[in-house]
């Protein structure tokens, strides 16, 4: 164990050891449940603002409701046989050492509920299936615990049933938000959403004036006019970005990057000042209602702007519900140019401009750099690209090479579909959850430290804006420089000899 220099009151685990099952600690995080969110919060996005006063019986009429709707959640109470294989699979286990938060341990929350509600044996004889009734100190647990998921879906991995504990979860979340016990972070970042059309609550006009910035910063930089545009009417491309990219480090670099890649190849594109955000937080508290609206937004800017596609930027929710979803919450995009794929993502744009060999790109620039890249959960394990088998892990390691000439993976149990989160997805990245993103991050940094003991690895690189926010943050706890954690899209935009 380390300890750190800076005020906090927990220890940062010592990430110089190598990956191994700690000792169980009951309760270890139960102290880590995130702030709830307020009368106001819950109401804007429609859920009653405070717990109420039949709590139990609609949350158990919800239960039913979602095990009867979704036919996976149903599957995945009843076909657990505690084989034990995804105990030692999540991060936040690895990391606390509280036994709960094992993915197994994690769905039994809801598990014995259901058995108790909803099987004959658990109404009948609840003590011999494990079943319980849903008492206040079951709700508690619920609260932290389905709180401490990042719905990364790593345990699915290695279950041979494939259950997902991320869609338990979601639900559970659900559940509480209708009975009025809502998470502060999620809930109020989705009311900003709704409200001004991005997480940050970012106006219209401080949008235009920040991207009117960014091309300052770039002609001063390059000599290159490389325009941001905003609503321009009859663009090729909507670009969706986090709103992160507009203003945090080290998303912005990134997102300059993919202005230059678009600029260089002459692509006419455009962001759209309602629809300035691609995460969608509703997918992290499992509301169809919330995802579609805010899926919906981007639909409508498009067809305002005319474009004939649409492109995502680097965030790895946002991809997983793009990918997945989009067509089904807010399609049909049949307006949209069949030519390209609807949706698509931006590395599969530059990789295909590489392909074809339009962009002069000299990876020497980035010689200076000896670099990982760590697959963010969403995109490894819920996404596809380009339409290549695994080409959500391949296709940004392609650019990754083109533009580096120093590039090495981590151990291969720690990336592509066997990627470790970063510790903040899910909902989770909020200053009241620093603890258990600190320790979640373990098994991460564990391997980052690994190869850089190796390789003195100077940077890692991601392509999702929640891992990029989390590392900047927990790198240092753990020795690293904020700044180690760099957009794959600056190493493109770094790399890209740009012409006047
Ligand atoms: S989905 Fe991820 S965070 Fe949730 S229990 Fe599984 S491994 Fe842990
Ligand atoms: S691996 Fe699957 S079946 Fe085995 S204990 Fe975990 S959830 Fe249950």
């Amino acid at each position: 164990m380390v300890n750190n220099t800076d005020k906090k009151s927990f220890i940062t685990p010592d990430a110089s050891v190598k990956l191994s099952i700690p000792e169980i600690e009951e309760s270890a995080s139960k102290h880590l449940a995130p702030f709830k969110a307020s009368a106001e919060h819950q109401a804007a996005l429609g859920f009653p603002d405070r717990l109420i006063d039949n709590w139990k019986d609609v949350a158990i009429e919800k239960l039913g409701e979602l095990s009867g709707k979704y036919r996976g959640l149903r599957v995945y109470l009843d076909s657990c046989v505690n084989c034990g294989a995804c105990t030692d699979k999540c991060h936040y286990f690895l990391g606390t050492g509280d036994p709960k938060n094992m993915p197994v341990a994690r769905q039994n929350l809801m598990r014995k509920v259901y058995r108790r509600y909803y099987t004959f044996a658990g109404r009948t004889v609840p003590w011999l299936v494990g079943a319980e009734d849903l008492t206040e100190e079951v709700l508690d647990d619920w609260y932290t615990y389905f709180n401490q998921c990042s719905q990364c879906r790593r345990c699915s991995v290695y279950c041979p049933y494939g259950i997902d504990t991320a869609e338990v979860s979601m639900a559970a979340r659900e559940i509480m938000d209708t009975i009025g016990v809502g998470q502060k972070y999620s809930n109020e970042v989705i009311g900003k959403v709704h409200k001004l059309g991005n997480n940050l609550g970012l106006p219209g006009p401080a949008l235009a004036n920040t991207l009117e910035g960014l091309e300052e910063d770039v002609l001063e930089e390059t000599g290159v006019a490389v325009k941001f545009p905003l609503d321009q009417k009859d663009a090729d491309i909507l670009l969706v970005t986090p709103s992160a990219d507009f203003f945090a480090e080290p998303h912005v670099d990134g997102l300059i990057g993919y202005a230059k890649v678009l600029h260089q190849a002459g692509i006419s594109w455009t962001f759209s000042s309602t629809a300035s955000e691609a995460a969608n937080f509703g997918l992290f508290i499992g509301s169809y209602d919330n995802m579609q609206q805010i899926a919906s937004r981007i639909k409508d800017a498009a067809l305002e702007l005319n474009v004939k596609r649409i492109v995502f930027g680097e965030c790895g929710h946002a991809w997983r519900v793009a990918y997945n979803y989009l067509n089904t919450l807010a399609g049909p995009f049949d307006f949209l140019d069949p030519k390209y794929p609807m949706p698509q993502h931006i590395v599969e744009v530059t990789y295909d401009l590489i392909q074809q060999g339009r962009l002069h790109l000299d990876a020497s620039a980035n010689d200076d750099k000896r670099v990982t890249f760590h697959d963010s959960c969403n995109i490894a394990r819920a996404s596809g690209m380009a339409g290549i088998k695994g080409g959500q892990l391949s296709v940004p390691r392609d650019v990754l090479k083109t533009v580096c000439n120093h590039f090495y993976d981590m151990r291969s149990n720690t990336i592509g579909e066997a990627t470790f989160c970063c510790g903040g997805g899910g909902g989770l990245l909020t200053d009241d959850l620093l603890e258990l993103r600190v320790k979640g991050a373990l098994p991460r940094m564990q391997a980052l430290q690994e190869l850089h003991d190796k390789h003195n690895i100077t940077h890692m690189a991601a392509m999702c804006a929640i891992c990029k926010s989390q590392f900047a943050k927990v790198l240092p706890y753990y020795g690293f420089e904020m700044d180690q954690i760099i957009s794959v899209h600056q190493l493109v935009g770094d790399a890209l000899v740009m012409q006047r």
